[in-house]
């Protein structure tokens, strides 16, 4: 089969649709522009996406009946996948996204009459297409199948890796291609299903998904589940575990262990402040509740914002609601990257970049601009980082990206989140704060439950807001921001003026203040990340005694803040914190701190032996999101 082929969706101004180097994937029939709707442009750019072996322009799934059992002896899911599906050319065939499936049986229509598949050639990535034999009229496809012991979304822990060390847990991670490896699906983030669920899971466990959830346990270990709102398939999620729930708002509430259940609504508390602060905003929160699961430590990042249900890292719970920006971020992703959807990973900014500016502004209308500004400077600083990292020249560090050939996991940095926060943020000093935000309101709503690319954005950009003013347009800078690598000239560097006090602090410091005689009072966790970023490379050990005495970052209970110190830890050869150093990366699975830190360990021959030996002892701990990563550093 023809994958490997991409087509370009060229909008003209006006908002027609040309179809420009069109090699769909095979014989997909392509209507003409002017009388597409929305919708059929995106299955397009769906069929086109290369990222999934979907036809969805010829056959697409609408509703997915899922009906599976959980083992957590032999680590496999089993059950079937029944799709209602729209045969829209009246085609003989219906492709799904598979990747180390066990395919048993495949069925068409109600009366469940047994049908012919193949599966064709595997990619490491990719998987495999599984094409259905279906007839002009079959509405219901449903595949009878089994999920293999390694399936990559699945984390599978033993009680000793949870909490409460009494009960197993399992956790799915599906975004970006990884829902393919539980179930058998249409994998492509411009694809969007409603869904109902019934799962069976040991009776001591509770199972929460994605959609309507139970708040406690029954007695039979069977839970049912409804999404009634369209979803795109990386946003399909599951988890099994000893959980228990707690109400913080009136759509509000959070799930967790009952080990960490009372930290987590400590932390958490303020989520529905959050949530007003968010319709304020943008309008109205669309998909009824808004909770939060509080996942065992090995999840590799911080969130995911599953709708109605967002997994979070614990490593955010710091004991003084110091890192809750993640819950702004996850909460933002309820309009930006949910509601309106990337229509394929090379348009991934416009999930990311819009969710940190939303995520910013949430926290600016919560606790003010001084706050925000504080995040600004951090994330600027993960920017620089990044860009001096790969290479500015580097393609990757386009808003725009071409992820052909790769997997999408490997080629998602910090640029999609900053770089693409930065230009949205450009856009708004040159409209001013009103004009922007009615645009993106105008923006969310038109694309309400659709997915959108990079082109399709910048149109309804040019239409709406530039309108032809090309001083604006000059302003704005779409070349500069969206296409060229690096960042353009016009940047504009964020200030906080609680940096600059901690900047202050810090020079007198160097310049021979002993520690303890700093004035940190009052300091949040932003302002001692800060102050430990700007710690010089090479210290030496009287100074590291020094700061670390004074201070504590050893056995710092915050994770952003030991992160950052271990940092220095590792490469001053400060020994007194190797301990730390091993718990840390044994206990937490959250990619961010990991490779960072591996990173710094490799630089060096003993560091490399002792990253072996911590890596031996950490691996099983980690998500295979992690793994991949770093099986591929150190060997
Ligand atoms: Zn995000």
């Amino acid at each position: 089969m023809k994958l490997y082929h991409r087509c370009l969706l060229g909008i003209s101004m006006a908002g027609s649709l040309q179809l420009a180097s069109c090699a769909t994937k095979t014989n997909t029939k392509t209507s003409t522009s002017e009388t597409m709707t929305t919708e059929q442009k995106a299955l397009e750019t769906a069929s086109a996406d290369v990222h999934s072996y979907a036809r969805p322009a010829e056959a697409v799934a609408k509703h997915l009946d899922l009906d599976i059992a959980v083992d957590f002896n032999s680590k496999t899911i089993s059950g079937t996948a029944s799709y209602l599906i729209d045969n829209l050319t009246k085609t003989n065939e219906i492709v799904f996204d598979v990747r180390g499936l066990q395919i048993e049986k495949v069925y068409l229509g109600d009366n469940k009459e047994e049908t012919t598949f193949t599966l064709g050639e595997n990619n490491t990535f990719l998987g495999q297409p599984l094409t259905v034999n279906i007839k002009p009229d079959t509405r219901t496809v449903t595949i009878q199948y089994k999920t293999s012991a390694d399936a990559a979304a699945l984390q599978w822990l033993n009680p000793q890796q949870t909490a409460g060390k009494k009960y197993p847990f399992l956790f799915t991670q599906s975004q970006a291609i990884l829902a393919r490896t539980w179930i058998p699906i249409q994998d492509s983030p411009g694809i969007r299903i409603t869904y109902n669920a019934t799962v069976k899971v040991p009776k001591e466990l509770l199972a929460v998904m994605s959609a309507s959830n139970p708040q406690e346990k029954n007695s039979s270990g069977v839970y049912t589940f409804e999404m009634k709102q369209p979803i795109p398939s990386y946003l399909m999620a599951l988890s099994v575990g000893d959980l228990v729930f707690s109400k913080v708002g009136p759509q509000t509430g959070i799930y967790a262990e009952p080990a960490t259940i009372e930290a987590a609504a400590y932390e958490f508390a303020e989520m529905d402040k959050m949530l007003v602060a968010a319709e304020k905003i943008y309008g109205k929160y669309r998909w009824d509740r808004y909770d939060l699961l509080v996942l065992p430590p090995s999840f590799p990042f911080g969130g995911m914002e599953n709708p109605r249900l967002t997994f979070v890292t614990p490593t955010v719970l710091a004991k003084d609601r110091s890192l809750t920006s993640l819950i702004a971020h996850e909460l933002a992703h309820s309009w930006s990257g949910n509601l309106v959807t990337n229509a394929t990973w090379n348009d991934f900014w416009l999930n990311e970049g819009f969710t940190v500016y939303f995520e910013r502004r949430i926290m600016e209308e919560i606790y003010g601009k001084e706050y925000a500004a504080m995040l600004n400077v951090l994330g600027y600083q993960d920017l620089q980082h990044t860009l001096d990292d790969i290479g500015r020249q580097n393609e990757d560090t386009r808003l725009k990206l071409d992820l052909e050939g790769r997997d999408p996991d490997e080629g998602l940095t910090d640029i999609a989140y900053e770089k693409g926060n930065a230009f949205l943020q450009n856009i708004e000093r040159a409209v001013g704060r009103e004009k922007f935000d009615q645009f993106v309101n105008k923006y969310f709503n038109t694309f309400a439950f659709k997915s959108t690319n990079t082109d399709l954005f910048l149109d309804f950009l040019r239409t709406e807001l530039i309108k032809g003013d090309e001083e604006l347009a000059e302003k704005i800078n779409i070349e500069g921001w969206v296409f060229s690598p690096g960042l353009p000239a016009d940047v504009q560097k964020p200030e906080s003026t609680r940096f600059a006090a901690v900047a202050a602090t810090y020079t007198s410091w160097a310049n021979g203040t002993p520690a303890k005689q700093l004035d940190t009072k009052d300091w949040s966790s932003h302002e001692w990340l800060h102050f430990i970023r700007l710690l010089p490379a090479k210290m030496t050990p009287q100074q590291l005694t020094d700061l670390d005495t004074a201070f504590g970052f050893t056995n710092s209970g915050n994770s952003e803040v030991l992160a950052a110190w271990l940092l220095h830890t590792i490469n001053n050869k400060y020994t007194k914190a190797d301990k730390a150093l091993e718990t840390f990366l044994v206990n937490v699975g959250r990619r961010k701190f990991l490779i960072p830190l591996y990173k710094a360990l490799l630089q060096t021959p003993e560091g490399k032996k002792k990253a072996l030996a911590i890596y031996a002892k950490a691996r099983p701990n980690y998500h295979a999101v992690s793994t991949v990563t770093i099986d591929d550093m150190l060997k």
